[in-house]
């Protein structure tokens, strides 16, 4: 069948390992474009009213697949925000939902906001968050007045992403009055989920003592670790990582990054970083990003930027295991060379899809309302994780390809199933 529309999408990482693993499984040109092109496309403009005066913010909405329950993923407000890059991210939920077996399928919307041309055109100071705050509560209200039936429908379920969090997603839940409609729910929303903040972070930890211990066969106290990023995802990876006995030697963020071979103190760390807003000026030796990605460590974790580790990180690259925390942090050359120097990779649809599970529990917390407590719901996240880790090792065995390949074609063969079954193929 001809495809509507010509598509000029960059061959990503996702796409490239979702075509290898149809080429596996033997399906025809057909099922794999259906598996790996978005459903719907949606591109919209919020006209706000900024002091007094009308600004345009353009978005996507792309609904990549729903074959195993409602598309689902974040909102993200950002200046880069593009076309490809919203269909890419819609797509890696596709992955990551089922890769972990959860009833949802992938979506995301990414709305264009450029913040510094907003605070340069305003005569604001580059921490001016109240401005921000406003704007973005702004979009938001826009928004959800736009797509309000698609969540109150459960169509699609958003959840938030960079630039947005738990205050904008009650501002849709202040829009549709369902519970169930979004989730990542400010505390005491309807609905809302104890242990959605740390989530993320706890499963990156969890899945990377599991490796540590039953592939590499070692203990996490023996493991020196970097972690680029400190926001929701990187701070909470390094403080569990680092409660679960791991030297965190490296940790860095946008403004700058410390080391410490004796080991970092991350619960100090933490409280450093709540009062100044940054990593830097923490006791330590200071190092720039670039440096961070090449240290001699035994765990390298990015937990920030999408596609900070291209050909020349990942040649100069001396970790043993790169957990992938952020979404997509390793392109698809870098991936290459990682392959070709034998150094394994957790790929982000497993390693940070515990916010995702946190997604689901609160999803169906706010359709029966029942409470769940923040035990019940690390429990949970512990299974699905673990679960989707030793399935993509399995995976990974038998075929004889790398994990993030492997991770992939445990996703393809579950989404290719459901769609199959509905009669989306
Ligand atoms: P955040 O905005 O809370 O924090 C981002 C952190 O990265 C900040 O410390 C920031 O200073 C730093 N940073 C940004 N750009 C950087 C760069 N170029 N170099 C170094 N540091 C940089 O975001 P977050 O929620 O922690 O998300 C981080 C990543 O994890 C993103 O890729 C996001 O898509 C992914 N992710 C987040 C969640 C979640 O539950 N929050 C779930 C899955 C995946």
């Amino acid at each position: 069948m001809q495809r509507i529309v010509p598509f000029q999408e960059p061959v990503t990482k996702s796409i490239a390992y979702m075509k290898d693993s149809c080429r596996r499984l033997g399906l025809s040109e057909e099922e794999t474009n259906a598996i790996c092109d978005p459903q719907e496309v949606r591109l919209f403009k919020l006209p706000c009213n900024v002091l007094g005066e009308t600004v345009i913010f353009p978005g996507i909405l792309c609904l990549h697949n729903n074959a195993r329950g409602p598309y689902k993923g974040g909102i993200r407000l950002d200046a880069n925000v593009d076309i490809y890059e919203t269909i890419e991210l819609a797509r890696v939920m596709t992955l990551k939902t089922a890769a972990c077996d959860i009833e949802f399928g992938g979506g995301k919307t990414g709305i264009r906001v450029d913040w510094s041309q907003l605070l340069a055109k305003y005569g604001k100071k580059s921490d001016d968050w109240g401005f921000m705050r406003v704007i973005a509560r702004s979009v938001i209200e826009k928004y959800a007045k736009l797509y309000g039936d698609l969540f109150r429908q459960h169509i699609y379920v958003p959840a938030p992403d960079m630039g947005t969090g738990p205050t904008e997603m009650a501002i849709i839940y202040n829009h549709t009055q369902d519970p169930a409609s979004v989730t990542g729910k400010a505390e005491g929303v309807a609905g809302w989920l104890p242990g959605r903040k740390e989530a993320t972070g706890l499963g990156v930890a969890w899945v990377t003592k599991l490796y540590v211990e039953e592939v590499m066969g070692k203990d996490l106290s023996q493991m020196t670790v970097a972690v680029q990023g400190f926001g929701n995802v990187g701070s909470h990876v390094a403080k569990y990582i680092y409660e679960m006995g791991a030297k965190v030697v490296g940790i860095s963020d946008i403004y700058g990054g410390l080391y410490d071979a004796n080991g970092i103190r991350v619960d100090q760390l933490l409280e450093h970083a709540a009062k100044k807003g940054t990593v830097v000026g923490f006791e330590a030796q200071s190092l720039s990003n670039e440096q961070l990605l090449r240290l001699p460590v035994d765990i390298l974790i990015p937990a920030a930027a999408g596609h900070v580790i291209g050909v020349e990180e990942a040649k100069d690259a001396q970790a043993k295991l790169i957990v992938e925390a952020a979404n997509v942090p390793i392109t698809l050359d870098g991936m290459d060379v990682l392959n070709s120097r034998n150094i394994p990779v957790i790929p982000d649809i497993i390693a940070n899809s515990g916010g995702v599970v946190a997604s689901m529990e609160e999803y169906s917390r706010s359709l029966t309302a029942m409470r769940r407590t923040k035990e019940d719901v690390f429990d949970v996240i512990r299974h699905k994780l673990e679960n989707a880790l030793r399935a993509a090792l399995a995976v990974a065995e038998q075929q004889d390809i790398d994990l993030c390949r492997a991770g992939v074609e445990l996703a393809v063969q579950r989404v290719y199933q459901s769609m199959k079954n509905r009669h989306q193929i």
